[in-house]
């Protein structure tokens, strides 16, 4: 996300643009492939995103993909609390006074006012604060605020970084409801987030070289000269400037020997999503209809997607489950699946795991700790023609779609191809 949306910006500027992808697709972390166990198409993972994010609006503007999206269209959250056995949907008001607060069946159940300085504990947060700090004790913080921010950093929240988590809050609920309408891919990741990008770069004359993977670099007198690829090493001109878009791990090894002194993250943390394929769609009812989605709380789900006859659920933060057996664990999660949904379902799931599949990201995105933060490098480099981008770079933001697509857009103004603004 982070290559494509710096190689969109770019492309829109004039100039040529080629991109190099490793992989047989672009999309990285964010993917769909067709998988052969189950017999469909399906995500690598289940990505959630918010109105809030600028430029993951913008770069779906660009690429001509808005209509590719599912969601409620208003600030809508359906929960299940599995443990204490509630069920809520939070509504967010759309305007700035969060006037949801008042109103017991627009908010989360239990919750008590004086416990929203948890908020801004978070928004005030320093840098070596963790997001457990910040919470006061009860139902906000067990039902809202506690799951939120173990999607959103993809890190427990007696280790996650407050400051973190106290961005995201300042760019999504502070701004009112408006900003927090929650979407996901219609029809997948990829028919949302690359193909349309990909038509939109080669429209533009851009290339895209898909098993193209760089192998190393040359520098002379402060800048990069050369690339080595897969394909061979290409000369670059006085004119030519790259972008390292990869993982951390990668950009490291290609560049440490040229860069002395780049840190990078050095831990990360696994998402679990585990897929089920049921025979018949089921036909979801109320807000889970309207939203495809339903969070989880108190149990190992955190959420679940459905979009057609695919019932998906996210596990963040899921190092912690790494030791657990994974088909005792996809049959615990099922048993939560239909604890949660069959009250939300004009049809009971079947008490037997459909077809399944899991897919463990296990370096999904780099431990959003007060620590693992300070290693996260800026886009400019001591190379006067080469910047960083990816979600582990210092966007101020956790590891998401959002913080990927800033990253580009970020090492597109240090390298001065396009100004900000
Ligand atoms: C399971 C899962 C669920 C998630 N859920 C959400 C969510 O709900 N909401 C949200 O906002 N974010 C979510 N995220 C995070 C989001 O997907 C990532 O932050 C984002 O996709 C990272 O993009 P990136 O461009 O930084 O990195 P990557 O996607 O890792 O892209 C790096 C690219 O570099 C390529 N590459 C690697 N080595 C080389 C090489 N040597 N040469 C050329 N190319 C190379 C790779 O193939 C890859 O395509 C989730 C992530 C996962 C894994």
């Amino acid at each position: 996300m982070a290559g494509l949306a710096a190689a969109v910006e770019v492309a829109g500027s004039g100039r040529h643009v080629i991109v190099h992808e490793a992989g047989r697709a672009c999309g990285g972390r964010a993917r769909s492939y067709d998988d052969k166990q189950l017999g469909c198409r399906i995500d690598n993972g289940n990505h959630l995103f918010l109105s809030a994010n600028k430029t993951l609006f913008r770069y779906l503007g660009l690429t001509g993909a808005l209509d590719t999206l599912a969601g409620p269209k208003a600030p809508l959250f359906p929960f299940v609390d599995l443990e204490e056995d509630a069920r809520w949907t939070l509504d967010l008001s759309r305007g700035r006074m969060p006037w949801w607060v008042f109103q017991p069946h627009r908010r989360v159940p239990d919750m008590r006012l004086p416990d929203l300085r948890s908020l801004y504990a978070l928004m005030q947060a320093g840098p070596d604060t963790t997001v457990s700090d910040c919470l006061l004790p009860g139902a906000l913080a067990r039902r809202l605020l506690e799951p939120l921010a173990v999607s959103a950093l993809n890190t427990d929240c007696a280790t996650g970084s407050a400051a973190l988590m106290g961005a995201v809050i300042k760019q999504s609920l502070s701004l009112g409801g408006s900003a927090c309408i929650p979407f996901h891919a219609r029809d997948g990741l990829s028919e949302t987030f690359v193909d349309p990008a990909v038509a939109h770069l080669r429209a533009m004359r851009a290339e895209v070289r898909t098993q193209s993977r760089m192998t190393g670099i040359e520098t002379a007198q402060g800048r990069v000269t050369a690339l080595h690829t897969a394909e061979g090493t290409i000369p670059l001109d006085a004119e030519d400037h790259v972008i390292v878009a990869t993982p951390a791990p990668v950009a490291r090894g290609l560049l440490e020997n040229h860069l002395h002194g780049l840190v990078t993250p050095t831990a990360f943390e696994s998402i679990l999503n585990l897929h089920f394929r049921l025979d018949t769609p089921p036909q979801p009812i109320g807000s889970f209809a309207r939203c495809g989605f339903m969070g989880v709380v108190g149990g190992i789900a955190e959420w679940v997607f459905l979009r057609g006859s695919v019932l998906s659920v996210t596990v963040s933060a899921a190092n912690r489950h790494a030791a657990r057996d994974p088909e005792d664990l996809a049959r615990a999660i099922w048993r939560e699946v239909r604890r949660a949904c069959d009250p939300t379902l004009s049809i009971p799931l079947p008490a037997a795991p459909a077809e399944q599949r899991i897919v463990w990201e296990k370096r999904a995105t780099f431990a959003a700790t007060p620590e693992q933060n300070r290693l996260r490098p800026g886009p400019a480099t001591p190379l006067a023609n080469l910047a960083l981008a990816g979600d582990w770079t210092n966007t101020g933001l956790p590891a998401t779609l959002e913080g990927a697509m800033r990253s580009g857009i970020l090492a597109v103004h240090a390298l001065g191809l396009r100004a900000p603004g």
